[in-house]
């Protein structure tokens, strides 16, 4: 019989990790997503979409489905689901598949959250704003400063003082030099993502910059990896797997 093993996703992580253990004898992996996209990138596993119902509802469904392990992928600023996930796992192996934060460079003040980032601007900046579309509302606050807020989809309702920028990863070092440059941007904004895109941060360090930084909340705590390789190390210690 197959081990099942449920992999939180949302993230590339999870899609890297999906395409490593596809095929993988004595497993059997069951991805799921929160629903949120409309059209997420596909991912090598069966897959299910939606929210658990909480702790609670996670516990459930883990047991229902007689899971044997749990992977976390979701990403670096899913504040909510590790912890559902930490509480609803007291009695399955549980990991946390965390990419590893951004090391600092340039003009880099660390901060709590938005609202600190927000709140840290001076009086006529002009930021370059890349904290994704969902969290304006520290931004808006700020009527004395300009935004540029650069994400994947356009975000209603903004006020005037927010001008949107739709664009999509990856960006070179050069496009994000010429951005800073042409927008005359004083300041950048970015949550602690990690992984691909650090070019801004260079761009901005290069420039001279301050660069906003919000790290992460702190995980839950239990086991991590910060890399595919040691993701399956673990599967492959905590569930019996065929080679
Ligand atoms: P969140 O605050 O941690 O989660 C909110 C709720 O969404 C959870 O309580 C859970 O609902 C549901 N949920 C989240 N991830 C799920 C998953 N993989 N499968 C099933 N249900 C899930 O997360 P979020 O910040 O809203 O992000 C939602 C998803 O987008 C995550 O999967 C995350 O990896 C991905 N994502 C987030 C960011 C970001 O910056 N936050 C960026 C890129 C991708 P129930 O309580 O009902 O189970």
């Amino acid at each position: 019989m197959s081990a099942r093993v449920l992999l939180l996703a949302g993230t590339a992580e999870a899609r890297v990790l999906a395409e490593r253990l596809r095929g993988t004898p004595g497993l059997r992996l069951t991805a799921s997503l929160a629903g949120v996209t409309a059209a997420p990138a596909p991912i090598a596993a069966e897959t299910r979409r939606g929210g658990f119902g909480g702790a609670e509802g996670l516990a459930g469904y883990l047991h229902a489905n007689a899971i044997a392990a749990v992977i976390d992928a979701t990403h670096p600023f899913a504040a909510q689901m590790p912890i559902n996930a930490a509480r609803a796992c007291a009695a399955t192996p549980r990991l946390r598949l965390i990419r590893p934060p951004w090391a600092p460079v340039g003009d880099w003040r660390s901060l709590p959250d938005l609202a600190a980032a927000a709140a840290a601007l001076p009086t006529g900046a002009h930021a370059l704003l890349t904290t994704g579309r969902k969290e304006t509302a520290p931004f808006a606050a700020r009527p004395d400063v300009r935004f540029l807020l650069r994400s994947i989809e356009p975000v209603a309702g903004l006020p005037p003082h927010i001008t949107q920028l739709a664009a999509r990863p990856p960006f070179t070092l050069d496009a994000e030099l010429a951005l800073t440059r042409d927008r005359c941007i004083t300041h950048l904004v970015s949550k602690n993502s990690g992984g691909a895109g650090r070019a801004k941060l260079n761009a901005a360090a290069r420039r001279g910059l301050p660069i906003l930084m919000v790290e992460r909340p702190a995980p839950p705590p239990g086991p991590q990896a910060a890399t595919i390789d040691a993701a399956v190390a673990w599967l492959r210690k905590t569930v019996a797997l065929g080679a």
